[in-house]
């Protein structure tokens, strides 16, 4: 009896956690240090509980349609991407009213499509150290910072990266590592491990692929420095969900289409919405509106003001993956400048690798496409540094992005294009926080939350608390917490005759959910073993079918192509394995979403419409010889 009342008033103090705190930030004049304390812990509380979940998209659109002119949101966020994501999350964490709308899937836009580094920028030491630039220094400053902060903040999906530089004279040696002992002094105590020199045998045999010879030359050497990796579009869905747990009313597929004003003041005041899985469109209020819809945040702004002038200007770069054989497990190599001027890069990532090279002017569009001139040019400028042959035929998918790089429209010189960002309320109301980098997205949110307390007079409980603030997932998660999925569960799965199989919970499968869902993927695990959705989704890859079923319960996975582009991420790493997959991403989405078969042929449709935009050595036009024959275009059934 007695345990009985002790739980039941551990459950009540649990539930009555959140507003006991709320009540003493509201009851004890606590110092701003003592607030910004109390709400972190609140925070963190409420993110790391086991219990906790998003709520249903159901409820989430009803509290945007809640906000009224009279009942504003405090802070309406338009775009969900890194940027978008991260604002909603630092308001939401200073105990402000937050929306947060996205037209497309959360991370559809550029930051699903990063070179997935997080980093400092080399290059940008460089500019400082030629041109003495103190702005380049100290943009370098502040994303050595960052770039601590987010690897701490999300150590499930980020971890420092070694990567090499290949020397082919000494000039070159003495060159690169006097800059990357220069990269991590300025790191200081942020620094993740030191760089240093390894010689030709020893650069072999770390990056057996590595050519001992380019253009000519021999190697000397390398130079091997640090910086961070992540799983982009998985850390931006994490932080959707934990500024959904921390009370944002975030909605994907809802988009904005025209914003409301103040007819006596043209004050922006809120936003018509449209939901673009119903087609239903609503009205939502705000005394700030945040417009973080990266490349296209100058047509948001020309919704206030038909004149408003470009802030954006578009780059575009374009990535290729490549089987793992191409690159050791746990070492990059980027080339600073190949011979025609440009950067080139072989990353490991998930199991492959990813080769990109720098940006080039473009025009905005939605679904940007590689050119095959681009991939040729990847493909050309790698096979210069390596040992082995790289081929058309080997590039599993190929995607662009597009970098929204800001002028500051309030600079004294406008034609300046900055590497930092900008946030700017060129209407009154409505906020623009757009630039800089995925690495810097959570200073980039302080920052224009800051913006937006000042223009709507708005009252948080705390300051920022988002330094110390854990993703999803990320609280308590253990490089080594893989083990325990490996020893505690097995993966039961229909046979193709429909008995059930056990399957073991290996640990390429384990380590993959531990990354990918950090302290969440118990739950991912639990659904495996217990509901019968244990098998592999395409072959040679860890995904399996109950991640679909979670991600649709609490990660607000609502297309095929939502489930096979950002929460797993296997249409950028093989749209092959991708389009075999969609048949049984499509069975469970449907019957956790309780599609018709309509709906179930229009995802197919769909989805490989969208595959076709990622152009792998199976949908392109081109092809070595090898594979003569197999260019074709996929059927739609
Ligand atoms: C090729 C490439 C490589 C990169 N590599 C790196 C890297 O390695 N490291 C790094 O730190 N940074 C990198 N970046 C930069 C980084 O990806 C971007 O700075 C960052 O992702 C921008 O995020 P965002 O949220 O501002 O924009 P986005 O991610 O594009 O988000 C904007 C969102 O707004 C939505 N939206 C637009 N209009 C509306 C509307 N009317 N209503 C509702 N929603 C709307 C869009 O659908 C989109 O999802 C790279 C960029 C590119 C292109």
């Amino acid at each position: 009896m007695a345990a009985f009342r002790l739980k039941a008033l551990g459950a009540v103090a649990t539930a009555t956690g959140a507003s006991w705190a709320a009540l003493t930030l509201l009851s004890t004049p606590a110092s701003a240090g003592d607030r910004e304390a109390l709400a972190l812990e609140d925070a963190r509380r409420r993110v790391a509980d086991p219990t906790a979940a998003v709520p249903p998209r159901e409820i989430q659109e009803a509290a945007l349609m809640g906000a009224s002119a009279t009942s504003p949101l405090d802070v309406l966020v338009i775009g969900g991407g890194a940027t978008g994501c991260g604002v909603a999350l630092d308001a939401a964490s200073r105990g402000l009213r937050v929306g947060l709308v996205e037209r497309d899937d959360f991370s559809s836009g550029s930051s699903s499509r990063s070179t997935k580094l997080i980093h400092g920028g080399v290059r940008y030491l460089e500019k400082a150290v030629f041109n003495l630039d103190y702005g380049q220094l100290k943009l370098v400053f502040h994303a050595l910072k960052e770039r601590k902060q987010v690897i701490e903040n999300a150590p499930h999906l980020c971890h420092a990266l070694p990567c090499m530089t290949p020397c082919f004279d000494w000039l070159e040696v003495v060159y690169y590592w006097a800059g990357l002992k220069l990269y991590d002094l300025v790191a200081g105590r942020r620094m993740l491990h030191l760089s240093r020199y390894y010689s030709s045998d020893e650069s072999i045999e770390l990056f057996p692929t590595l050519a001992r010879k380019g253009h000519n030359r021999s190697l000397k050497g390398t130079v091997v420095y640090y910086d961070g990796q992540m799983n982009d579009s998985r850390l931006n869905i994490g932080l959707a969900c934990t500024a959904a747990l921390l009370g944002a009313s975030v909605l994907n597929h809802a988009e904005v289409i025209s914003l409301i004003m103040d007819a006596s003041n043209e004050r922006v005041i809120g936003a018509r919405v449209r939901n673009n899985l119903s087609g239903k469109e609503f009205d939502t209020y705000a005394k700030v509106t945040v417009n973080a819809a990266g490349p296209f945040c100058d047509s948001v702004r020309r919704m206030a003001n038909k004149n408003a002038l470009n802030m954006i200007c578009p780059s575009s770069g374009v990535h290729i993956v490549l089987p793992d054989y191409y690159s050791p497990e746990g070492m990059g190599l980027i080339v600073p400048k190949t011979k025609d001027g440009r950067v080139v890069f072989m990353l490991p990532w998930l199991g492959r690798t990813v080769a990109g090279t720098t940006d080039s002017s473009t025009v905005i569009t939605m679904l940007p496409e590689p050119r095959e001139d681009e991939i040729q040019f990847i493909l050309d400028a790698i096979c210069d540094y390596l040992n082995v042959q790289v081929r058309r035929s080997d590039v599993l998918s190929a995607w662009s992005g597009i970098r929204p790089l800001a002028m500051d429209p309030s600079a004294k010189n406008t034609e300046s294009i900055s590497r930092d960002h900008v946030v700017h309320e060129d209407h009154p109301g409505l906020i623009t926080i757009t630039g800089g980098k995925w690495t810097t997205y959570r200073s980039m949110a302080e920052d224009a939350v800051d913006a937006a307390i000042r223009s709507g007079q708005l009252t948080p409980s705390s300051g920022c608390v988002t330094e110390q603030l854990h993703i999803v997932g990320g609280d308590g998660w253990e490089p080594a917490s893989f083990t325990i999925l490996a020893q505690r569960f097995t993966r039961r799965k229909k046979s193709y005759r429909g008995k059930i199989v056990p399957g073991l919970m290996d640990s390429s499968i384990s380590k993959h959910l531990s990354h990918a869902y950090g302290t969440m993927a118990e739950k991912v695990a639990g659904i495996a073993q217990n509901e019968n959705l244990g098998k592999k989704l395409a072959h040679g890859y860890p995904f399996l079918e109950a991640e679909v079923a979670y991600c649709a319960r609490h990660e607000y996975c609502e297309s095929a192509i939502d489930f096979i582009a950002r929460r797993s991420r296997l249409a950028f790493l093989d749209t092959d394995a991708a389009r075999r997959a969609l048949p049984l991403v499509i069975d469970i989405l449907s019957s956790e979403h309780k599609w018709d078969k309509t709906r179930k042929k229009l995802e197919l449709q769909k989805s490989i419409e969208f595959l076709e935009t990622f152009k792998s050595s199976k949908n392109a036009q081109f092809n070595d010889g090898k594979l003569t024959g197999t260019s074709t275009t996929w059927a739609s059934t």
